[in-house]
């Protein structure tokens, strides 16, 4: 039942009703809660037009279904779905899209949640400072390693993020904004919520989704942009040195956008500004974030 509510409030989709904020409500038996078990997406809304919804939707699905979380409708209605959500929230500019596992008993087994539960927020996002993208972020590697694939594979976009959030907060200890999170061979893989890039000799490096990354839809946007302007791209097996002796750095992420990255570790990268093909990356990417969407 949609509750009446003034026209800038937001309203919230809970399994295909609206409720108000205040009445958007899940169980406390719903193993989201319980296990974090379940998937979510974070969206990006420009000028009103839903930005790389498609791609979002896919990896949802996926996430899914490597967790055999059958999401109870299809794609195409996930899809109109948020659009309706998004178009009774006109001032938007963020969605968040979680499916959880569903109200079960107590016990871990999935298998007795019966109904997945689906809710759709579009609200607005807190964006980075300005001054992050003006003179560049410092940010350190920390001792929590990124889950191991075997173990829980990064390219799950699960509501479980306590890996991600242990190295925010030895980040946070250490007086840092950001982590870069290594794999348990030592190897670079992503920063807790965003995707890491190097350029090197001209080169656009970034960790293979096999060094354990969630495959970022602003990395693979990035990737596609910078192969449009003739820029070479390679997905590679980076090493902390790698990042200590690139030219330039920066992070993506649907939030943070392309965030340049000017020291690490100590070490400055390049000559401590953000880069010449950083900002290029910016710009074509705000280009992009201008004119496409649905
Ligand atoms: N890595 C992690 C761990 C993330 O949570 C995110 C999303 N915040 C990203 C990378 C970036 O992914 P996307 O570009 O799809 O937002």
């Amino acid at each position: 039942m949609e509750k009446r509510i003034s026209s800038n409030a937001s309203v919230i989709y809970v399994n295909g009703e609206f409720y108000s904020k205040g009445n958007a409500k899940i169980s406390v038996f719903d193993h989201g809660l319980l296990y974090g078990d379940g998937v979510f997406e974070g969206i990006r809304v420009y000028n009103g037009k839903i930005f790389k919804l498609r791609e979002h939707i896919d990896r949802l699905y996926e996430s899914a279904n490597t967790l055999m979380l059958k999401i109870p409708i299809s794609r195409d209605k996930m899809i109109r779905d948020v659009i309706k959500t998004a178009g009774k929230n006109r001032l938007c500019t963020y969605i968040r899209l979680v499916v959880t596992r569903g109200v079960g008993t107590l016990g871990l087994n999935p298998f007795l949640c019966p109904k997945p539960q689906i809710i759709i927020i579009a609200d607005k996002i807190q964006l980075y400072p300005a001054s992050f993208y003006k003179n560049g972020l410092k940010v350190i590697t920390v001792p929590t390693q990124r889950n191991r694939p075997e173990a829980l594979n990064p390219r799950v976009k699960s509501l479980n993020y306590l890996n991600n959030i242990l190295a925010k907060i030895e980040a946070v200890n250490a007086g840092f904004h950001e982590a870069i999170m290594l794999n348990s061979y030592g190897f670079v893989s992503e920063c807790t919520g965003d995707n890491i890039f190097i350029v090197s000799k001209g080169v656009l490096l970034t960790p293979s989704i096999y060094m354990g990354v969630l495959e970022g839809v602003t990395r693979n946007t990035v990737i596609e942009l910078a192969r449009e302007d003739n820029i070479e791209v390679k997905q590679i097996v980076m090493s902390r040195h790698d990042i200590f002796n690139a030219d330039e750095c920066f992070l993506t992420g649907t939030a943070a956008e392309i965030v340049p990255v000017v020291e690490c570790d100590r070490r400055v990268i390049g000559n401590g500004q953000p880069g010449p093909m950083t900002k290029k990356l910016i710009r074509l990417y705000k280009n992009l974030t201008n004119t496409a969407g649905v």
